[in-house]
């Protein structure tokens, strides 16, 4: 096997998005959840505060990353419209300014002209989408699917602190919550390590002590509620 098959750089999109999901969708509800049982809530009200959490989290982990996809998708598309336009008004100096990019890049001028003339022949808007702009095939934007996965993946980690909630007893609620989300984060951050070709130890470090953090601040703004109020 080539060391070329081992990049991993293809993977990062969705891995970026699934993870990301995941990890808010644990961080997030572990911490509502405990901030609503350190105020001595009963049990039906942190099960309620956790649900609401879920639903709330996943609709605005959709709607977020619909928009900042859609308007990635619009700032493509009329980038790729103002460059056909471009590509019909003038031939000639678009096939110049591609021929001044490889040259940048470093191929001699001669080459440089004839690999932009070769390319545009081929594909002409391709070539300038990929080569000037940076839109590939692979990379386009698709603002529904990127959506559904977040919030799916952000419902699926924020379910498992709030089943740990349904089950634990209501006593030790913070030390089973806390315990539990923070194995289920190391084992994420594992995961997506492993997958991303990256060390799994740092990759779990980095999001126990994210979510550590998280959980005791609100832990502690809890306490101060349900002592003050
Ligand atoms: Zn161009």
């Amino acid at each position: 096997m080539s060391r070329h098959e081992l990049h991993r750089m293809h993977r990062i999109g969705w891995l970026r998005a699934a993870v990301l999901g995941a990890n808010d969708g644990i961080v997030s509800t572990a911490s509502l959840i405990i901030g609503v049982a350190a105020a001595h809530s009963t049990r039906f009200d942190i099960l309620l505060a956790g649900m609401a959490g879920l639903v709330a989290g996943g609709m605005s982990m959709a709607a977020g990353e619909y928009v900042s996809v859609s308007s990635q998708a619009d700032i493509e598309k009329a980038d790729l419209a103002l460059e056909k336009a471009s590509l019909n008004d003038d031939i000639e100096f678009e096939e110049k300014e591609l021929a001044d990019i490889y040259r940048h890049r470093g191929l001699e001028p001669e080459l440089a002209h004839e690999v932009a003339k070769q390319l545009m022949e081929h594909d002409a808007l391709a070539a300038h989408a990929r080569d000037e702009l940076g839109i590939t095939d692979t990379g386009r934007a698709r603002p529904l699917q990127a959506a559904m996965s977040s919030a799916s993946m952000f419902t699926l980690g924020a379910s498992l602190p709030l089943l740990v909630a349904w089950w634990a007893p209501l006593d030790t609620m913070i030390v089973s919550i806390s315990s539990a989300s923070l194995l289920f984060l190391a084992v994420l951050g594992m995961l997506a390590a492993r997958v991303g070709g990256a060390s799994m130890k740092k990759g779990a470090v980095r999001v126990l002590f994210w979510g550590a953090l998280a959980m005791l601040l609100s832990a502690a703004v809890g306490k101060l509620f349900g002592v003050v109020v």
